[in-house]
C-alpha cells in the first residue's frame, strides 16, 4: 500500500515540478521574446537613425565636393574653352569617384566629363530648385549614356544675387550607394532603403523586390495599429518612427528616419524571424536545462523513495515477517487479526482461533538435524497457508507453533476441517521420498466473547494442551468441558494445601511381580486423593496441576515420608521388606539440595537407602542429559537405586540411555499397547529389551493386563511385571496382606 502511495506522490511531485517549469519556461520565453523584440525594435530604430545620419552626411559631402568644383569653375576663362572644361571635369570626376561630373550653363547646355554634351540634362525647374535650396538631388533615373539607375546631384554655380550662372552636377550609380546601405544592417540581416516622401524606393539593399512602399503596403499585413497609412502620415509630417508588418508570412520591423535632403527617408527593415530564432534558441536552451534539472531531481527523488521503501520493507520484514517461512509472524497476525475478525463479525460468520503444534518436533531436530527441521517447518507452513480461504489468516507464532484464524459456520464441520487440515499438513516427505512420522495437534477457541487477543491465544493453547493429553486426538475445542476442567483445577489449587494437612492424600502400593510366580518382589508408591466431598480423584487429574504450580514438590516429599514410614514400620514389625519406587517430578532436579534432602529424610526414618527406588520420567531424562547423569551418580552414591519411568511413551534414544546408569527401565503401558497385534512393533520391543538388558538394567513392564502380554514380555526377557493382571494399586494394609500371602502361599 505504502509502495503505490509513495510512487504516486513522487509522480505527482515530478508532474507538478514539470508543470511549474513548463509554465515558467513559457513565461520566461514570452518575457525573453518580448524583451528581444523590444531590443530588436530599439536596434532597428537606431540603425535607421544611423543610416539616415550617415546618408545625409554622405550627400552633404557630395554637395560640398560639387560646390568646390563650382567655385573653381568661376575662375576667369574656366568656362571659355569646352575642351579644357571637359579635361578639368574629368579630372575632378576621377578624384571624386563620381560616375560623371558636368556643368550645365544657364541656357541648359550640359557638358559632361566624358566630353558629351546634352541639352537640359537637369530640367529648368530642378535648376530653379537648386538655386532656391542650394542643392538638388534627383530621384532614381536612368543614366544618360549607360542606362544604369543613377542619382544626379547638382549645386548652383556661385553668382551675383538674382543671376543664374548654371549648375555643377554629378551622377552616381545606385549600386554605389547600395554598398553604403549594406554597412548599416543588423548582423547582416534585414534590409535598408532610402525612400522619398511618396514612398518610392530610391536605393535598396539588398535589391528591393518592390519599387514603391505602396506596393509593399498592399502586399503586407500591418500590426499593432501602426498601419502603413500611419507611417505615410508620419513621413509626411517628417517624423521619425517605426512599424511592424507581415509580408509573405514573415513578420518584420521597419524603422524610418528623415534625411536632411529632399524630404527623403532612411528606412531599415529587420525580419523578426531572427529575433524569434534567438528567443527560441534561448528558450530551448533554458527548457533543456530545466528538463535536465527535473530529470535529475526526479531520479534523485525516485532513488530516495526506493531507499526509503527498501528500508521500510526491511523494517516491516524485521517486525512482521517470519524469517524462516517468509510468512506472517505473530506480530503481523495480531495486527491483521482484529480487522479480519471484524470482517467476519460484520458478515455474521462465527470464527475461531486455532493453535497448531507439531508433535515431538524436538525429536525431528535431534534425529534429522536442524536443516531438516527447518524444511519441515517451511513445508508445514506452506501446507497450512494453502488451506486458508478468503478472509482467513495463518502465521508461525513460535518455534513449531502456528496460529490460524478460521471461519466457523458450523462447529462440527470446523472440527472435521481442522482434523483434515492437520493430517494434510503433517504429511511431510523428504525429497528422497522418505516420509517422517509427523503429526499435528490443534487447539480451537471458537471466539464467543470479546476478550483480549492474548486470552484467546491462552484458550486455544489450553484446548491444544487438552488435545495433547488424549493420545490419538488431533484437535480439541476450548468449551464448556474445558471451563469445567478449569474450575476443577481452580478447586484443586484452592484445596490442595488443606488436603495435605488433613491427610486426604493416601499412599497406594502397586506390586511389581515375577512373571512366572506372580510373587511381589517390589512395589511402586502411587498417590490417591480421597476428597470428602468428591470422592477419589485420580492422580492424572491433579498431578499435572501440581506440576504447574509446584505443589508436586511437597506432595512427592509427603509420599516419600509415607513410604519411609511404611518401610520403617515393617522393619520394626520384623516383616520382610521389598524395595519401593517413589515418583519424583522433574521439578526436584532443579533443587541442588535434592539428593541431600532425600538421604537425610531416609536417615530420619532409619531406613536403608537400598529399599528406595527413585522413579524419574523419560521426558525429564532427555531434557538435560548431563544434569541427569549427575543426579543418577549422586543417587547411586547415596545408595539409592534409580528407575527410568514411562520408557517408550515419549521419544526415546538408546544412545542417550547408553550413557546413563539406570538400575531399572520401566516400559510404558502405551508402548506395550502399540505392540498389540503388531508383529513389527513386537519385534522392535523385543530388540529394545535385548539392548537395555545388555546395558545392565532391569526391565519392568508397566500396564500388563493380559496373559498374552505377560507371556510375550517375559518371553523377551522382561524382569518384572506391574499391571492389573497381577495387582491393582493397593492400600498399604492390603499390600501387606499380599506380601504375607506371597511369602506363605496357602
Ligand atoms: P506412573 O508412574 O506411570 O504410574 C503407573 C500408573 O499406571 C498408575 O496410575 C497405575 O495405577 C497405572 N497402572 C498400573 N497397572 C496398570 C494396568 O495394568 N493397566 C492400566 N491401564 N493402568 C495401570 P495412577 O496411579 O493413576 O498414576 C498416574 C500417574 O500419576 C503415574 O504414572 C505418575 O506419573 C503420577 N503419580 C502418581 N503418584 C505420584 C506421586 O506420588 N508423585 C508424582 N510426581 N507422580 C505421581
Ligand atoms: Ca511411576
Ligand atoms: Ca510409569
Amino acid at each position: 500500500m505504502y509502495k503505490t502511495t509513495g510512487f504516486k506522490r513522487a509522480f505527482v511531485l515530478i508532474l507538478a515540478a514539470a508543470t511549474v517549469v513548463a509554465a515558467g519556461s513559457v513565461l520566461y520565453w514570452k518575457q525573453v521574446s518580448q524583451r528581444l523584440s523590444q531590443d530588436a525594435r530599439m536596434a532597428i530604430v537606431s540603425v535607421s537613425r544611423e543610416l539616415g545620419e550617415n546618408f545625409s552626411q554622405l550627400l552633404g559631402t557630395e554637395f560640398q565636393v560639387l560646390s568646390s568644383v563650382g567655385v573653381s569653375l568661376t575662375r576667369p576663362g574656366a568656362l571659355k574653352d569646352t575642351q579644357a572644361l571637359v579635361v578639368y571635369l574629368d579630372k575632378q570626376n576621377k578624384s571624386n569617384s563620381f560616375t560623371l561630373t558636368g556643368y550645365q550653363d544657364a541656357k541648359g547646355k550640359a557638358v559632361f566629363s566624358n566630353g558629351k554634351v546634352l541639352p537640359d540634362f537637369i530640367s529648368p525647374e530642378n535648376v530653379d530648385y537648386a538655386y532656391k535650396h542650394g542643392h538638388y538631388i534627383s530621384g532614381r533615373r536612368k543614366g544618360p549614356f549607360t542606362g544604369k539607375d543613377i542619382l544626379v546631384f547638382a549645386v548652383p554655380m556661385p553668382a551675383p544675387e538674382g543671376e543664374k550662372a548654371g549648375v555643377v552636377f554629378a551622377t552616381q550609380t545606385l549600386d554605389f550607394y547600395s554598398a553604403t546601405l549594406a554597412a548599416n544592417l543588423l548582423h547582416g540581416e534585414g534590409s535598408s532603403f532610402i525612400i522619398d516622401k511618396e514612398g518610392n524606393i530610391i536605393i535598396a539593399y539588398p535589391r528591393a523586390a518592390y519599387d514603391n512602399l505602396q506596393k509593399v503596403a498592399e502586399a503586407s499585413v500591418f500590426d499593432r495599429g501602426r498601419s502603413f497609412l500611419r507611417m505615410q502620415q508620419e513621413i509626411a509630417r517628417r517624423e521619425r518612427g517605426w512599424t511592424g508588418y507581415t509580408l509573405k508570412g514573415e513578420h518584420r520591423f521597419a524603422s524610418f528616419y528623415p534625411l536632411q535632403y529632399n524630404e527623403w527617408y532612411a528606412l531599415s527593415v529587420l525580419p523578426t524571424r531572427s529575433v524569434a530564432d534567438r528567443a527560441q534558441t534561448l528558450m530551448l536552451m533554458s527548457l533543456v536545462l530545466c528538463l535536465s534539472i527535473i530529470i535529475v531531481l526526479g531520479l534523485l527523488l525516485l532513488f530516495i523513495l526506493r531507499m526509503q521503501r527498501q528500508s521500510s520493507k526491511a523494517l516491516y520484514r524485521m517486525g512482521f515477517v517470519d524469517p524462516l517461512t517468509g510468512t506472517d509472524n505473530l506480530n503481523a497476525f495480531r495486527f491483521k487479526f482484529s480487522r479480519a475478525a471484524a470482517a467476519f463479525k460484520e458478515k455474521g460468520i462465527p470464527y475461531a482461533l486455532v493453535l497448531v503444534n507439531i508433535n515431538r518436533f524436538k525429536a525431528v531436530n535431534d534425529i534429522y538435524g536442524f536443516e531438516q527441521g527447518d524444511q519441515v517447518l517451511k513445508q508445514v507452513s506452506a501446507a497450512l497457508q494453502a488451506e486458508m480461504q478468503e478472509g482467513e489468516l495463518c502465521c508461525r507464532s513460535g518455534a513449531d507453533t502456528f496460529l490460524l484464524l478460521l471461519a466457523c459456520p458450523n462447529r462440527t464441520e470446523l472440527g472435521r476441517r481442522v482434523d483434515a487440515l492437520a493430517l494434510r499438513a503433517g504429511r511431510y516427505c523428504q525429497t528422497d521420498g522418505q516420509c517422517l512420522p509427523l503429526s499435528l495437534t490443534c487447539g480451537i477457541y471458537l471466539v464467543d466473547e470479546d476478550v483480549p487477543f492474548y486470552i484467546m491465544m491462552d484458550r486455544a493453547n489450553l484446548a491444544w494442551a487438552s488435545a495433547k493429553q488424549h493420545a490419538g486426538q488431533i484437535c480439541a475445542f476450548y468449551d464448556e468441558e474445558f471451563r469445567r476442567q478449569i474450575v476443577i483445577e481452580k478447586r484443586i489449587e484452592s484445596t490442595m494445601d488443606q488436603a495435605l494437612n488433613n491427610g486426604e492424600f493416601k499412599i497406594y502400593l502397586q506390586p511389581k511381580c515375577d512373571f512366572k510366580t506372580g510373587q511381589t518382589l517390589s512395589a511402586e508408591a502411587l498417590v490417591r486423593w480421597q476428597q470428602p466431598e468428591h470422592g477419589m480423584i485420580p492422580p492424572d487429574q491433579f498431578i499435572p496441576v501440581f506440576e504447574k504450580n509446584g505443589f508436586v514438590l511437597k506432595l512427592d516429599m509427603f509420599m516419600l515420608r509415607e513410604t519411609l514410614a511404611l518401610l520403617k514400620r515393617w522393619k520394626e514389625e520384623n516383616k520382610a521388606l521389598v524395595p519401593i519406587g517413589v515418583n519424583f517430578s522433574r521439578l526436584h532436579l532443579e533443587d541442588p539440595r535434592f539428593i541431600e534432602v532425600l538421604a537425610q529424610t531416609a536417615d530420619q526414618y532409619g531406613v536403608e537407602h537400598r529399599w528406595l527406588e527413585m522413579e524419574l520420567t523419560e521426558s525429564v531424562v532427555f531434557g538435560n542429559v548431563d544434569l541427569m547423569k549427575q543426579v543418577i551418580d549422586g543417587l547411586h552414591e547415596k545408595g539409592f537405586s534409580v528407575a527410568m519411568d514411562d520408557f517408550g511413551a515419549g521419544y526415546s534414544s538408546l544412545n542417550v540411555l547408553k550413557n546413563l546408569d539406570f538400575d531399572c527401565i520401566k516400559l510404558d503401558k502405551e508402548f506395550l499397547a502399540r505392540g498389540e497385534g503388531n508383529p513389527r512393533m513386537r519385534q522392535i520391543i523385543s530388540g529394545l529389551v535385548q539392548m537395555i538388558k545388555s546395558l545392565g538394567s532391569h526391565i519392568v513392564a508397566e500396564g500388563v493386563e493380559t496373559k498374552e502380554q505377560a507371556e510375550f514380555l517375559s518371553g523377551i526377557g522382561c524382569d518384572l511385571a506391574q499391571g492389573y493382571l497381577f495387582s491393582r494399586p493397593l492400600p498399604p494394609q492390603e499390600f501387606e496382606k499380599r506380601l504375607q500371602e506371597d511369602k506363605n502361599p496357602s
